[in-house]
């Protein structure tokens, strides 16, 4: 693949990213901005549009971080439980609050980040 399969790939990678980005929910703008851009990396993720520069997975300092760090471990809290991205976006329509991760997967948000990172060997 040329430079410019290279620029369309990264183009339509942007496009997933935006895309969701008019789908989502924001929680009423009460959701860190970190996990409003890691759910759209997430979805760019699973479309299979992972850049080259991306962290790997178990790489970043905090789980709202945002972009890929956050897709990333978005990605290790689906694979829990099926669905729990497109559950957390649905509780976000009206309002946000970290407790949301403890309903949907029993855990804190920070318990699951310190698992993640366990996951990884970090
Ligand atoms: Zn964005």
């Amino acid at each position: 693949m040329g430079d410019s399969g290279d620029v369309r790939r990264g183009f339509t990678g942007v496009i997933y990213h935006e895309m969701v980005h008019s789908l989502q929910w924001n929680g009423a703008d009460r959701a860190p901005g970190g996990l409003i851009e890691g759910i759209a990396d997430y979805v760019k993720l699973k479309a299979g549009y992972v850049a080259s520069h991306w962290v790997r997975p178990g790489d970043g300092d905090r789980w709202d971080q945002g972009y890929d760090v956050t897709a990333r471990f978005l990605d290790y809290c689906n694979d829990l439980r099926n669905c729990f991205v497109a559950d957390l976006n649905k509780k976000m329509r009206n309002g946000y609050s970290d407790g949301y991760f403890v309903d949907l997967l029993g855990k804190a948000v920070n318990q699951l980040w310190r698992g993640y990172k366990a996951k990884y060997g970090q």
